[in-house]
């Protein structure tokens, strides 16, 4: 459905360069959420701009491709590679941005941000023909019809972000993105917004890409999921096992850092800061903060190892050879 292959982002500044997406690769399949979780800075949105053909300068892609594979009306393939997906959007791919609170038109109702955004896709229907059907798809998703005439200051921020998901979802599109959906919400509120979106995307059984830095968010609504550090994809397979055996130690730090029902023990958190992106350091990128670094981390990338059904991760402990060595490298 929606594959990158080795894409490499960066932002221009001017004469030096960000590095914020390196070398990720994945694929997101029909019928699935698929989560993106990782610390602030990371390069999540960034990743999802990529996706969403959202390029524009200072963001350029310096190498890889994104390309999604779907179906026209009459079954034919098509497939929309980067710099021709947005020739696609709403229809086929559709995008819920972060802040539901600043990215809606201040000064124009609910109304007509529906009919700018999608009435070039229904200019055979009236005007009325159109608002029935905005009317009968927000009433499937419980949201009142009266918000039509709302503007967005008179809308709470999770309305605002219900409204956003309908808005993404009205044309059934193939694949919805949807960055940090809860972000600044209430754990009420949060978890209102999850289900709608669990909801729809079992209903419409397209795909789902939810970016959040919030691994309980992952934990709740997403069926596989990859982890993100500095730039790179560390670890990804089916969110179940990530949980619960998750294989790259900077993961098990995520997870053991969450809290636990029943559990009043203090949670560790994970020391230091990410590295610069504008100068990212050789070997694995987590050394300086990983308490198994070893001289062999700091000298050579960790290749992608399979470790289980589904289930990737990219550190030198995983990897055969390593095992085969007998770790008597190790300097902890
Ligand atoms: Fe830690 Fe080394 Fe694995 Fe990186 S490669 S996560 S530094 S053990």
């Amino acid at each position: 459905m929606l594959k990158l292959k080795r894409v490499s982002a960066r932002y221009d500044m001017l004469g030096s360069y960000v590095q914020a997406v390196d070398r990720v690769d994945f694929e997101v399949r029909k019928n699935e959420i698929f989560g993106i979780a990782g610390e602030s800075g990371c390069g999540k949105s960034t990743l999802l701009k990529v996706m969403y053909d959202l390029v524009k300068y200072p963001l350029e892609i310096s190498s890889g491709s994104v390309e999604i594979h779907t179906e026209r009306k009459d079954g034919s393939p098509v497939v929309y590679r980067n710099g021709e997906i947005h020739k696609s959007w709403w229809k086929v791919i559709s995008y819920v941005p972060q802040g539901a609170m600043h990215v809606m038109n201040p000064v124009a109702r609910v109304k007509g941000q529906f009919f700018d955004a999608i009435g070039s896709y229904h200019d055979k229907k009236s005007k009325k023909q159109l608002q029935e059907e905005i009317v009968r798809y927000l009433q499937e998703l419980e949201l009142p019809a009266e918000v039509l005439d709302a503007y967005p200051h008179q809308l709470s921020g999770g309305m605002k972000q219900r409204v956003l998901i309908a808005l993404a979802t009205f044309l059934h599109p193939d694949i919805i993105l949807a960055d940090e959906p809860t972000t600044a919400l209430d754990v009420i509120v949060q978890r209102g917004i999850l289900t709608m979106l669990s909801r729809v995307q079992k209903k419409m059984k397209n795909s789902m890409v939810i970016v959040s830095h919030d691994m309980g968010v992952h934990y709740q609504i997403t069926n596989r999921m990859g982890i993100m550090y500095a730039g790179q994809l560390i670890e990804v397979g089916p969110t179940e096992q990530i949980f619960e055996n998750p294989q790259h130690p900077y993961t098990r730090m995520l997870i053991n850092a969450l809290p636990k029902v029943g559990d009043n023990s203090q949670r560790e958190g994970i020391p230091g800061t990410p590295p610069s992106l504008k100068n990212p350091p050789g070997g694995c990128r987590f050394a300086a903060r990983c308490p198994l670094a070893m001289d062999l981390c700091r000298a050579k990338e960790p290749a992608e190892t399979r470790v289980g059904e589904d289930h990737f991760a990219s550190c030198h402990l995983l990897e055969d050879d390593y095992s085969i060595r007998g770790g008597d490298s190790v300097a902890r």
